[in-house]
């Protein structure tokens, strides 16, 4: 089995797992299929892999008959992926069944599933802590057991432990040890049935952050489309849905944004050919059987439709922004989506540094997006001058539009020596990024975001307690007016000087593009880099076009080039082996093993497999140096992956090689 990353966002990712009956985009809605009642066709709606239940074929004499003489691809009609539960469902419900654990996982291994499951024990949510971790042993136990019963079954290993985080953590570090493809997330159908959604981030994220990368996770019985994006935004790979038929037998209709009854509609929800063909009323009208079928179509529609929506998201990186948006739809949401604060810096390890879209701000949510976390904990990176002055926010990139506030601030300047500008730090307060120095006003998300002009209290009082914290480590502070107004700032020692003296200093006197260049490096490689990569006799050449930096060389060698849409340093050859040098060793590094060394020489991609160590720092889409063990310099390229993926996976590209031939 193997499952590969294509795109990352937040902490989602959206990939491809290959089983026996063909390969899943993920990530995947796989339907609930009942193996005897089921008469509704789910393959055309986008479908890759479904779900069925062993249970119920293992049961059921004539079910069973036909499952182990044809197989379950025969018996539900589906030639894809089929995933099968265990009938740790109906244990839930009736307490007791009549399987052990052994014989339905042979059972399911005879009858060809894709994937099986073990007979854990779905512990209720709230139940007492003795409770939930005796029954989490029973269920360590008998995947364990399911593992040495499997002959070449995949095979799904489901978190349990209740609503106790750290039970989930303890039960998904020891199921991630075993040698198991899927993991998961079980007995989590309650808390959504009743919009516990707080609550399920804390079960969610406890069962992810100890599971292994490398493996898909399945939200067990989520099918409503309002939480797809945030189980997917928190890492969820898979969902299932009896929602789908469930939901129209009792005439409701999923929507992204909530449930529709059908007694309650004047016009249908949605475009799908269901909603376009029929008016409620027709609906109404009909057979129970007839209704049921086009209800659950429009179901099936409207949820893979989300689906999609999802993996574009990512693929243009903007899954945040639907996450907030879907929040909107119910209040319980909102307050999950605004407690994800919490895991911010666990969230900011996954989440990739530089995206193809821009940074939205919706609302004070997005003040605890991994992006504003990042900055403020990067902004540790830059040298420290001695005085600081604060321009207030105008378009972006800030810099092409600051000749009217410097003006105004020289030119009102009474005191000679804050006209000096060597040692003056100019930055500018914005949300969300809180503070932003001019050197680098360039650099992904800082140009490429947008908030609304109205500011809103929560982000005024973070721009306040961030600012003041950065404001305490400077000499001397000048506040523009205008930044006091926009932000209704205090001024505590900060004056702000008056007078009528003398010219704005020109532009270039101001930020050189030397200094630019060096601050852009420390902020992407680690403090010193941009004196490192820089040092000597640069020459800086810019795009006759838009005025913009494009190389920067020592004579003839690139140092390195700076990409025009988000500001990113991409590394010449002679870049790499400065900041090779200046670099300690294991910073900024990916340590490919024997066997990978000859490929990397020739500027060939890297596999996850020949990673052998690296910077537990990196993140996915950042510039990174390719080594050997001996830390000699071998290649450097654009990881793919982060520090964590690129030792938890085996298969799959890693980094993306620029260039080899060191
Ligand atoms: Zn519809």
């Amino acid at each position: 089995m193997s499952f590969e990353i294509k795109y990352k966002d937040a902490r989602g990712r959206s990939g491809i797992l290959k089983t026996p009956h063909g390969k899943v985009q993920t990530p995947a809605l796989m339907p609930v299929i009942h193996p005897g009642k089921q008469t509704l066709d789910v393959s055309r709606y986008g479908v890759d892999m479904v779900i069925t239940n062993a249970y119920l074929m293992y049961k059921y004499q004539d079910l069973r008959e036909i499952a182990l003489e044809k197989g379950v691809h025969e018996l539900i009609n589906f030639n894809g992926p089929i995933m099968t539960d265990s009938g740790s469902f109906q244990l839930s419900l009736y307490g007791d069944i009549d399987v052990s654990n052994r014989e339905i996982i042979e059972f399911q291994e005879q009858i060809g599933t894709d994937i099986g499951t073990s007979l854990d024990i779905p512990t209720p949510p709230f139940v007492t802590r003795q409770r939930a971790e005796r029954e989490m042993e029973i269920t360590i136990e008998r995947a364990r057991e399911a593992l040495e019963v499997r002959d070449n079954l995949m095979l799904n290993s489901v978190v349990q432990g209740s609503t106790y985080p750290s039970l989930r953590a303890k039960c998904a570090e020891a199921l991630g040890e075993m040698d198991f493809q899927v993991h998961p997330i079980g007995a989590v159908v309650p808390l959504m049935e009743s919009y516990q959604y707080s609550t399920l981030l804390d079960v969610v994220m406890a069962s992810v952050e100890h599971l292994p990368d490398s493996r898909p996770r399945h939200i067990m019985g989520a099918g409503h489309p309002m939480i797809f994006s945030f189980a997917v935004a928190l890492g969820c790979d898979l969902f299932d849905s009896a929602a789908y038929i469930l939901y129209a037998q009792d005439d409701r209709l999923l929507m992204p944004e909530g449930t529709y009854k059908l007694e309650n509609l004047v016009e249908m929800p949605c475009s799908c050919p269901i909603c376009n063909n029929y008016h409620p009323e027709d609906l109404r009208q009909m057979k129970k059987d007839e209704r049921t079928k086009l209800l659950a179509q429009h179901n099936l529609h409207i949820s893979f439709a989300e689906i999609r929506q999802i993996k574009q998201a990512m693929a243009d990186g903007n899954l945040w922004e639907m996450v907030e948006r879907r929040a909107r739809n119910h209040p319980y949401l909102l307050d999950a989506v605004r407690k994800i604060k919490k895991y911010t810096p666990q969230l900011e390890v996954y989440d990739p540094p530089y995206k193809k879209s821009a940074f939205f701000y919706s609302g004070p949510e997005s003040l605890n997006r991994p992006e504003v976390y990042r900055h403020l904990e990067r902004l540790e990176r830059l040298p420290h001058k001695e005085r600081l002055l604060i321009l207030p926010p105008t378009l972006k990139p800030y810099h092409k539009y600051i000749e009217t506030d410097l003006e105004i601030f020289f030119s009102n300047t009474f005191n000679p020596d804050l006209r000096k500008t060597d040692d003056l730090q100019i930055a500018f307060a914005d949300i969300p990024f809180v503070f932003i120095p001019l050197e680098i006003d360039d650099v992904y998300p800082l140009a490429q975001n947008e908030s609304p002009q109205t500011i809103d209290q929560d982000s005024r009082k973070f721009l306040n307690e961030h600012l003041k914290a950065i404001i305490d480590t400077y000499r001397e502070v000048i506040i523009s007016e205008k930044v006091l107004d926009v932000f209704d700032l205090r001024p505590r020692t900060l004056g702000v000087p008056h007078g009528n003296l003398n010219q704005t200093p020109p532009k270039d006197q101001i930020l050189s593009d030397q200094e630019k260049v060096e601050y852009m490096a420390d902020y992407q490689f680690g403090s010193g880099s941009g004196k490192a990569l820089f040092e000597g006799d640069t020459n800086i050449t810019k795009s006759r076009k838009t005025g913009k930096i494009r190389h920067i060389y020592d004579k003839d060698d690139l140092i390195a080039t700076l990409r025009a849409r988000d500001g990113v340093l991409v590394l010449g050859m002679e870049g790499a082996r400065r900041l090779h040098s200046h670099l300690p060793y294991p910073v900024n590094r990916v340590v490919v093993n024997e066997d990978a060394e000859p490929f990397a020489r020739e500027g060939k991609s890297i596999f996850a497999k020949f990673i052998i160590d690296c910077d537990m720092n990196i993140r996915a889409s950042e510039e990174v140096l390719v080594v050997n063990q001996d830390d000699e310099l071998l290649a450097f390229g654009k990881s793919i992956l982060n520090a964590e993926e690129f030792t938890s996976f085996n298969t799959g590209q890693a980094v993306k090689t620029r260039k080899g031939g060191f």
